[in-house]
Parts: C-alpha cells; sequence; structure tokens
C-alpha cells in the first residue's frame, strides 16, 4: 500500500513536472518565432519599400503582448488547476489513512469488550468464586458493556448524521440533563471526580438524546486524557438569552497545530504506534455536527496552567 502511494505520487510529479516544462517550451517556441518573423520582415521592408514598417513594428508589439498576457494567464490557470488537483489528491490520501485508521481501531474497540465479556462470563460460571472476586468481575463485564456502547452508539450516531437525521426538539433542562450524564459517569468511574455547577434552570429548545451523546462524548474525553488523580469539572450557565457548557480537564490539552483538525471526521492526534488511548476520532466530529444543527457554537479553549476546555454555546428557550 505504502509503496503502491509513492509511486503513485513520483507519477503525479512527474505529469506536473512534464506539463510545466511542455508549457514553457512551447511558450518559448512561440516567443522565438514571432522574434524570428519581425526580423525577416524587417529585413524585407528595407528592400521593398511597399512594407509599412510601422505596421510590421505594431503587429509585432501586438503579437508579443498577446504571446507574453496570455502565456501569462494560461501558466497561472494551469498553475492554478494543478495546485487544486493536487489538494484533492493530498486530502483523499489523508481521508484514506484516516478511514485505515478507523477501521483499525474499530475492530480493536469492537473485538476487545466482547473478548473480555466473554472471558468474564467463563470465570463467572466457575465454582467457589469469592464474593471479592465475583464484585469485581462483574465489575470488569460491567466497564467493558459500557464501552461496547458507547462505541456502537458513535458509530450509529455518524451513520445517522449523515442520513440527514431528524432532530426532535424539544424545550430541555440541561442543567439537569448534564447532571445526570456525571451522575452516570461517576457511578461508572469512581476513582474520579467529576463535578458540576451552574444555573439551575438553563432551558433551551434540544433534541435532548443528541445533546446528551455530545455531553458524553467530551466527559469522556476528558476523563480519557487526563491523569487519574485530576478532576473534571462541567458548568452549565444561563446568560443573556445563552446558555454556555463548559468541559474541563487538566490533562495534556491539545497542541495549537492540532486545534483545527481535531474536528475532522476520523481525525486522532499522533498515530497508531504513539497513542495510548483507545478512540476512533469519531467524538468530536460527532459533537460539532450536532451543535451545528442546533444552531449553536463548539470550541476548544486551553486550559490554565494546563487541560483543555471544550465550550459550547446554545440559545435559550423562552
Ligand atoms: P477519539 O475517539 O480519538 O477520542 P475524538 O474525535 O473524540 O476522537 O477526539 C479527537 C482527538 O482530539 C483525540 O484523538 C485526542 O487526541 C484529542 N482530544 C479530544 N479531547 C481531548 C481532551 N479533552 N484532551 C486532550 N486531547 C483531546
Amino acid at each position: 500500500m505504502a509503496t503502491l502511494k509513492k509511486k503513485f505520487s513520483i507519477l503525479h510529479w512527474v505529469v506536473i513536472i512534464y506539463l510545466i516544462a511542455a508549457f514553457s517550451w512551447w511558450a518559448i517556441l512561440l516567443y522565438k518565432k514571432n522574434e524570428t518573423n519581425y526580423q525577416l520582415q524587417k529585413q524585407l521592408a528595407a528592400y521593398d519599400i511597399s512594407f509599412d514598417k510601422a505596421e510590421i513594428e505594431s503587429s509585432y508589439r501586438k503579437q508579443k503582448n498577446m504571446i507574453i498576457s496570455e502565456g501569462a494567464v494560461f501558466g497561472i490557470s494551469i498553475l492554478f488547476g494543478l495546485l487544486l488537483i493536487n489538494r484533492a489528491y493530498k486530502s483523499e490520501l489523508r481521508l484514506n489513512q484516516r478511514l485505515n485508521d478507523f477501521l483499525l481501531s474499530i475492530t480493536h474497540e469492537l473485538k476487545t469488550p466482547i473478548a473480555s465479556l466473554q472471558l468474564v462470563n467463563k470465570t463467572l460460571q466457575r465454582d467457589g468464586l469469592s464474593e471479592d472476586k465475583r464484585k469485581d468481575l462483574l465489575k470488569t463485564g460491567w466497564d467493558e458493556s459500557v464501552r461496547l456502547e458507547s462505541q456502537v452508539n458513535n458509530i450509529l450516531a455518524a451513520a445517522q448524521i449523515e442520513q440527514a437525521y431528524k432532530f426532535n426538539f424539544e424545550k430541555t433542562n440541561l442543567y439537569e440533563l448534564a447532571k445526570s450524564r456525571v451522575k452516570r459517569f461517576q457511578k461508572m468511574f469512581p476513582e474520579r471526580t467529576i463535578e458540576i455547577i451552574g444555573t439551575e434552570n438553563s432551558y433551551a429548545a434540544v433534541d435532548p438524546e443528541s445533546i446528551h451523546r455530545v455531553i458524553d462524548n467530551l466527559i469522556h474525553n476528558a476523563l480519557k486524557y487526563s491523569a487519574q488523580d485530576t478532576s473534571v469539572k462541567l458548568s452549565v450557565k444561563s446568560q443573556d438569552g445563552k446558555i454556555a457548557i463548559k468541559i474541563n480537564d487538566q490533562g495534556s490539552g491539545i497542541p495549537l497545530s492540532e486545534r483545527k483538525k481535531i474536528w475532522d471526521k476520523f481525525y486522532r492526534i499522533g498515530n497508531e504506534e504513539t497513542r495510548e488511548q483507545p478512540g476512533t476520532g469519531l467524538g468530536l466530529w460527532i459533537a460539532k455536527q450536532i451543535v451545528s444543527a442546533h444552531k449553536g457554537k463548539i470550541k476548544y479553549l486551553p486550559n490554565q496552567p494546563q487541560g483543555s476546555t471544550f465550550l459550547i454555546t446554545l440559545s435559550t428557550a423562552s
């Protein structure tokens, strides 16, 4: 695959260089022909007075200007066209690479919890397990099923968004909705601290299921990309006709050069060798699509002294 890509890239550059060289050669040839023609006409005019020298001069200048200006327009058009083709080709390659990464990670993401659940089930069938061991296994089984559920939900959500998902907007208290998600994550990750503050009556017209998905994805990321001993904080505030939902962590943060790309479908920072956390690169893309469908905004803000804040802004419902 990599060598095929390299071969294609070399071929692509050979074609581009050939096109530029061929065009330059034709332009120089035309220019030279005009010069030779002009010199010949000048020589003829020296012997034959019926030749109009002024007309020869004017025709020569006209042709010269035409070759230069049309050549420039044509050259710029070719370069511009090549640049567009090159960009489309590179973005296609990037998308293919991400799709490949996605298929690899999703296979892993789905197979691991399934294998783990099978193992838990098999072990639970054994006789003589202590109560502690049984509880431990049940907790592992629960965690794995939650992980599986979250991945399957994200894949379904991505497919639904692509198929023009119909949002059912209804007046919803976003503070209560966020609080219920915090409670669920706190139950799932009792070793972590997840807090929520804000305006208790923060009503907006939203599709509750989708906004719940956005909040889940952001809380999950905040937990995933920060250390165990740090906390995750949510705030839901209603002010001046707007509701601001912030999800804040003290993790690694996102470098400036990556902040635009993280919203792309399947995009994950780093590569398969360097990534420590599992994922599919769908979470932030889904969040962005859903918030945009609500005519809201979602953005990344660096956190002080370290970490990330994701800010969602939506209009309040009257
Ligand atoms: P993933 O399944 O990889 O988590 P996302 O679309 O949710 O996909 O996120 C895209 C990338 O953005 C992640 O791979 C990660 O590198 C980065 N990212 C997202 N949230 C955070 C965060 N809270 N802290 C640091 N990096 C983050």
